[in-house]
Parts: structure tokens; sequence; C-alpha cells
């Protein structure tokens, strides 16, 4: 008898095909960047300005995707890079009823050397394989997805992100769905995994700093045992509620609270830090929640600011522990709140100047007004690894077709 998976994780982490004994059925395939085939498009699309780039309601997308698809038996077909277009789903598909998705997101920077730069992509590749697997959709070897999207950067890298635009970056969405077109409650048989590159706008400076309101009582966005340290959509659609009304009333971002003594985790989709000077000991801490309550996504701009800043701030102490928005605002009203920032991709490194808590406003220094220091520093630091002002292994160069 052939042997059969149990999941479709585990038979994609299978790896390559069995060799003993004549009457096995080959094991499914692994995703195998290598295999790549290309069809360009015929009619390239114009490339927008900057500043008309993020205007409209739809996000810009470059000229091609890249697409590999999987089943549970035959394991990952070769992918293609191909024009960027609609994708094809059965109303019945996995993904359409049971959320099995997942994504990633990280950009690619346009140096101030002309070289086109991806910040540590072997974390977003890792995470998406914790990511997938959380919802019953296939592994696959890290590496080749990273390979996949430097593909695809090589291909419209210089056109849609020219050498004339240096300081500028694109965003790279890798995206899997689960596509098996049938109701049952299952891990779905099929996947896609897709890459796409996008403009998006600069969202980590606005004027005044970023505004936040805590989570409202009635809403947690992740809990213990949950899944709030992978990055599926599951965790996104429902705590668009809450930011929305939060909007409303003219802020700009959650902050979520967990549990009954008020446990700071995140803002927004941004990892939240603050700095303070320690009640006991006086010193200066950088405070961020842990990753083993496995509510909180484990930022790749999160752990560079914690490696960063272990390496070059030695007067900072980093914290890593639970901490409660009552201690944030005890920090406050005696003084020690020295200041507090998000970090993610997409916000990046973004001062925070106020806390809405409850009825209480909780404001944070902002130094001389664009930022506390060691925000500021932190994000010079990440900036100028991304934009090649320095040299760093942290940022890996994409080869580019002229
Ligand atoms: C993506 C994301 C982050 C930031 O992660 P980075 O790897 O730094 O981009 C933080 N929190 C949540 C909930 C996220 O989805």
């Amino acid at each position: 008898m052939a042997p059969s998976a149990t999941t479709p994780a585990a038979a994609a982490s299978n790896g390559t095909n069995g060799t003993n004994g004549a009457t096995k059925v080959a094991a499914p395939a692994q995703l195998d960047a290598s295999k790549l085939t290309i069809e360009r498009t015929k009619s390239p699309r114009p490339v927008p300005s900057l500043e008309t780039a993020n205007s409209g309601p739809e996000t810009i997308c470059t000229d091609h995707m890249v697409t590999a698809t999987w089943t549970a038996s035959a394991g990952w077909a070769a992918p293609r890079l191909h024009p960027y277009g609609p994708i094809s789903l059965m109303p019945t598909a996995s993904v359409l009823h049971y959320a099995t998705e997942c994504f990633e997101g990280l950009k690619a920077y346009r140096g101030y050397d002309g070289k086109l730069r991806l910040f540590r992509p072997d974390r977003n590749a890792e995470r998406m394989v914790l990511s997938s697997t959380r919802i019953s959709l296939p592994s696959f070897p890290p590496a080749e997805l990273e390979k996949l999207m430097i593909s695809l950067l090589s291909v419209d890298g210089a056109r849609w992100i020219p050498r004339s635009r240096p300081g500028t970056f694109l965003y790279l969405r890798p995206t899997m769905i689960g596509t098996q077109p049938q109701l049952g409650v299952q891990a779905s048989s099929e996947a896609m995994l897709y890459i796409i590159a996008t403009y998006m706008p600069v969202l980590h400076s606005p004027a005044g700093g970023m505004h936040l309101r805590t989570s409202p009582g009635n809403m947690v966005r992740a809990w213990a045992g949950g899944f709030g340290f992978a990055k599926v959509g599951a965790n996104y659609g429902p705590s668009l509620l809450a930011t929305a009304d939060a909007r409303k009333d003219g802020f700009h971002q959650i902050l979520w609270l967990y549990g009954d003594e008020g446990l700071c985790t995140e803002a927004g989709a941004s990892n939240f830090f603050v700095v303070w000077k320690d009640k006991e000991t006086g010193r200066t801490q950088l405070v961020t929640a842990p990753l083993d309550d496995m509510i909180i996504l484990n930022g790749v701009t999160r752990r560079s600011v914690i490696d960063l800043v272990k390496e070059r701030c030695p007067e900072l102490e980093i914290v890593e522990r639970r901490y409660t928005i009552q201690e944030v605002g005890d920090a406050y009203e005696e003084g020690r709140l020295v200041e507090s920032f998000a970090a993610g991709t997409a916000y990046f490194i973004c001062p925070i100047s106020l806390i809405h808590h409850r009825g209480k406003d909780i404001s944070a220094p902002m130094g001389d007004g664009e930022g506390g220091e060691y925000t500021l520093k932190i994000r010079t630091w990440l900036m100028d690894i991304m934009y090649g002002r320095v040299d760093n292994d942290w940022a890996v160069v994409i080869p580019e077709e002229e």
C-alpha cells in the first residue's frame, strides 16, 4: 500500500522522492524555485509617479507575480512567474469559508548606492512556514520562498523601483490560501502560494506622533492557546471594528491589551515598545511583550530592534516581559516614561506620543517633536542598513535584470 500522509503539512515536509522500493508511490514534490518558469507580460503597465502610486482605492502591483500550486497527493507544482492579474477560485474554496490564509509582508529598498535590497527575508520565509502549518496549509523549505521573492524582484525591480528613486521601497506580499473546493471542515488538500509586489504609502511618521487608544474591554486580538503568533488572515478581520471606531475618534491605532490585568501586547499590526526608567533600579529600560505567551507576532523589526540595541546601546536594558497599561500609566505620572514607539515593516519605527486608556491620556515624550532620542536613533540604524548606507549581513542584495 502506498504510504498515506496524515496531514498536508506532514505530506509536504516529507522531502524528496523516496527511493527505497519500486512499489512505492513517489512522495509529494517539494517547492523548488529552480523549476521556476517565466512568462513575461506583453503589455507592461505604466509605472505611476510616487505622488499617485498610493492615492487610489486599489493597491498598485508590478507587472508580474509568482504562483505555485500544491495538492496533498502530488505536492508542489513548478512555480510560475507570470503577468499580474486576478486569480480564479471556486465559491466552495476552503479559504473563503475557513480562513485558511496566511501571508507575509516585507519591503524591497532602493539603496542610495543604486542597489535593491531585502531586509532579513529568511526570517519572513521561516515565519510563513510557521503560519501556514498552523492552519494546516503545506510546509516548504523557507529558502525556496526566499529565492522566489528574489526572482520576482529581479524581473520587476528595475522598472518599478528605478535607480532614480533611491530611498523608496516596494512591498512584497507572499500569500498562501487553501483552495480545495469542498465545504467539509477539514485541512485543505489543495493550496496556492503567490507573491505580489506592490506600492505602499510611507506610514512611519504621522505629524506629532501616533495616537493610540487601548482596546475596548470586550475585545481581545489574540489569546493564550490561540494563533496571535501566526500571520494568518483570521487575526486581522475581527480587529478592524475596534480600529475603525478608534479612527472615528481621531486615533491612529489600537493598543491591544490582554487579560483582566491589561497586559500590553501590540499596537495595531505592529509590535509595541516603551522606554522607561525602572521604578526599583532607576535604570533606563526598553520594554516589550514576551514571545513565550504566543499571543504576539515575532516581528522581524522587533527582533532587529532588540539585536541592535543589545549591540550598540549598552545603557539601555532590554526587558522582554509581561507588563500592564497600569505600569505604563504609573511611569507617565511619576515622570519615568522616556518614550514609546511601534515597530513593524509597514509602520517601520513609528513614534507614539499619546495612549488613551479608559478616559485618561498617557503622553509619551517626543524629543524635539519628531520622536524620542532612542526611537530616532534605532530608526536611523535600521534605515542605514536597509538603504545600503552601511554594509550589513541583514541586507540581501537583489541581482537585477537591466
Ligand atoms: C506583521 C506584524 C508585525 C510586524 O512584524 P514585522 O516582521 O516586523 O513586519 C507585528 N504584529 C503583527 C500583528 C503583525 O501582523
